[in-house]
């Protein structure tokens, strides 16, 4: 069995932050990072326990489709196997029947590479980039032109 850690990864925690952003109004009532000692005892191999697991909570009405997330994720590098609504995907075997006691129903479970612990690039791409961040962009944008607008003094 392996260590388990007390923080996530940083890429799992990306995953959370990233919907939050994207989807403010999500609903995180199966959102999960560490094991519960439930959890633990249950699944003592889960990479929950090493902090390169994500739950990220079914809010279709809230903008999180965890099917097409699903769908979405298998082009990503970084994710080792998802598992939602009785499928997993894992690199390299594809898509097949969950016959795992929970179906995941409610939550899409991601699994990240060791390899990619650190990385916090964007798991949502094909969504654009948050609100929040397009709008720090556009005053860099306003603030650049700004700046070419006045002459230099060598110019005079
Ligand atoms: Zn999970």
């Amino acid at each position: 069995m392996r260590p388990v850690v007390k923080r996530a990864t940083p890429a799992a925690i990306a995953v959370l932050r990233q919907a939050t952003q994207l989807w403010p109004k999500r609903k995180r009532l199966s959102d999960g990072l560490l094991p519960s000692s439930a959890h633990l005892v249950q699944n003592p191999n889960s990479d929950h326990n090493v902090g390169l697991a994500v739950d990220l909570t079914h809010d279709p009405k809230n903008g999180v489709d965890c099917a097409e997330i699903f769908l979405r994720l298998q082009t990503d590098a970084r994710v080792e196997y998802l598992i939602f609504n009785g499928r997993i995907w894992s690199d390299g075997k594809g898509n097949r029947p969950y016959d795992g006691s929970n179906k995941h129903t409610k939550h899409l479970h991601i699994s990240i590479k060791p390899k990619y612990a650190n990385d916090t690039s964007p798991w949502f791409g094909w969504m654009g980039e948050p609100k929040r961040l397009n709008k720090a962009k556009a005053k860099l944008k306003r603030v650049k032109a700004k700046k070419k607008e006045t002459p230099s003094p060598k110019e005079d």
